[in-house]
């Protein structure tokens, strides 16, 4: 679940951004949608714990996020949400078993090769553990990264322009994956996107969404 009311956010030498009240139910899928710019990627970075909002409360997976201390947020962001950032950030130098139990060490735990496994076959790509990322195609990439993503089985799924930079049949997969990994876990999925093509992918899949729209902000219009 996520819910929010009266958050804003104002980076030190940037815009001011306020965002729309959220109330999420756990296990729903909520759509940010908005131009280039708008403050899709500070909202989920606000949703994430990475940083404390200029105002409002915050709540997500039941955690009151005022209530995490820097020390504790790290551990808490671990456990419940699991980040699908826009670049993927897989380590280079390590093959795609290593940088999915990169994952279990950061949240403290110990290697658990069967869990890698079982994340890997459920995105298709259990084949390619001994890989380095270098040896991924792009979509095959993007399913290692939401197999580290989903590892610990978070309560929320973050997506950052999953779709970006992939064609239509992918981004229709990208989109049914997302989905399908979410519903498995039953986690709250939210995507933050501009691009339209994953709002038509989600009707067809049926799947009941919640959908907030973001404002381009006053800088944002100046420029265009
Ligand atoms: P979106 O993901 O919707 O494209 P972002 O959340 O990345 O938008 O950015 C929202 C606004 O905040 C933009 O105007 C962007 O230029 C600005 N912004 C983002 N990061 C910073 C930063 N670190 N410092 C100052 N301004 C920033
Ligand atoms: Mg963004």
């Amino acid at each position: 679940m996520i819910r929010s009311s009266n958050l804003s956010y104002q980076y030190p030498n940037g815009p001011a951004l306020s965002f729309p009240d959220v109330d999420v139910a756990q296990g729903a899928v909520v759509l940010l949608r908005g131009p280039s710019g708008c403050g899709k990627s500070t909202w989920l970075a606000l949703v994430a714990g990475l940083m404390p909002p200029s105002s409002g409360d915050l709540t997500v997976a039941e955690q009151p996020l005022s209530a995490l201390k820097t020390l504790t947020a790290d551990a808490w962001r671990a456990q419940a949400i699991g980040f699908l950032p826009q670049k993927l950030h897989l380590s280079a130098a390590l093959s795609v078993q290593q940088n999915l139990a990169m994952a279990q060490w950061a949240a403290g735990q110990a290697e658990d090769l069967a869990r890698i496994r079982e994340a890997l076959s459920a995105l298709g790509v259990a084949e390619l553990a001994q890989r380095k990322p270098a040896q991924l195609s792009g979509g095959q990439a993007q399913r290692v990264a939401l197999a580290r993503a989903v590892l610990l089985k978070p309560r929320v799924i973050l997506a950052d322009e999953p779709t970006a930079s992939l064609d239509d049949d992918a981004a229709n997969e990208a989109v049914a994956l997302l989905l399908g990994t979410a519903r498995r876990q039953g986690a709250t999925l939210a995507i933050a996107t501009h691009d339209a093509r994953v709002a038509a992918a989600l009707a067809l899949t049926g799947e009941k969404i919640c959908q907030i729209g973001l404002q381009a902000t006053k800088d944002v219009l100046k420029q265009l």
